[in-house]
């Protein structure tokens, strides 16, 4: 067993944090939360916190980086130097060059990148406070900043991150069960198709278990999907409140 490991996972029934094994964190999302971005969002899964702001599209600087038949999509995570207990070192790191490329893959597939060529769209993710599922909570954010910025979109992405602690299947590991647990498995889906677009997987699992997970992943990502909506319905009541 790791150093720090809990002894146990599940304690009378519950997890360390008191929820189901089935159970999210609370959620709450907010869209344009940032005005001098085209698009933002600010999320909170139970103690991670993202803030993300997409700016475009717009001209690309350098020039050689514009494609003749749709938009350049630049992902950027960061979490701050105050995100975790231990100050950690703030930029470009192997972790965030990493999670800025899965951000990258997992919400392509979802922009109408071909309706925006020969410019730029910028996401920039910047953790708050990491708990666990960082990149997932980036994801459901940069989807929803995205969307408020007005980008033409098949769908919005939803994520979250399963996986296996003290030999039970779980929804949204929080941090002793994402760090010492059997396996972790980030997801994203377009919940509307339910097309995957992003699965990782540290650890280890049977295929059996991973079908389970993908399942509870998706349905998860679906009740994600609602909470997304509702926030980018209240900006938009908000502003028409404001124009009145
Ligand atoms: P994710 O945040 O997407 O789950 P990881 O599996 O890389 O990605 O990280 C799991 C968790 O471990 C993070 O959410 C955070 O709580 C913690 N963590 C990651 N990197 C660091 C770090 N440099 N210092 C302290 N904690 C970290």
């Amino acid at each position: 067993m790791k150093a720090g490991a809990p002894d146990k996972f599940i304690v009378k029934g519950k997890r360390l944090d008191g929820r189901k094994i089935d159970e999210l964190r609370p959620i709450k999302i907010k869209a344009g939360v940032i005005k001098s971005a085209d698009g933002s969002a600010y999320l909170e899964m139970g103690e991670t916190t993202v803030l993300v702001a997409v700016r475009g599209p717009r001209e690309v600087i350098p020039r050689h980086l514009a494609m003749p038949d749709k938009a350049y999509l630049n992902c950027v995570y960061d979490m701050m130097s105050f995100a975790t207990p231990e100050r950690n070192r703030p930029g470009p790191s192997r972790r965030s060059t990493e999670i800025s490329k899965v951000m990258k893959d997992a919400l392509s597939p979802a922009i109408f990148l071909e309706k925006y060529p020969k410019t730029k769209i910028d996401i920039y993710a910047e953790i708050t406070n990491a708990n666990a599922g960082t990149r997932c909570a980036a994801i459901t954010a940069a989807s929803v900043a995205l969307a408020d910025a007005g980008i033409e979109m098949k769908d919005i992405v939803a994520s979250i991150g399963v996986g296996k602690a003290g030999g039970k299947l779980m929804l949204d590991l929080f941090e002793p069960e994402d760090n010492f647990g059997e396996a972790d498995v980030p997801i994203a889906i377009m919940p509307r198709t339910e097309e995957i677009t992003l699965l990782q997987m540290d650890g280890d699992l049977s295929k059996d278990e991973l079908k389970k997970l993908i399942a509870i992943g998706k349905k998860a990502c679906k009740e994600i999907y609602k909470k997304q909506k509702q926030a980018l319905k209240k900006k938009f009541e908000t502003e028409k409140e404001a124009k009145k």
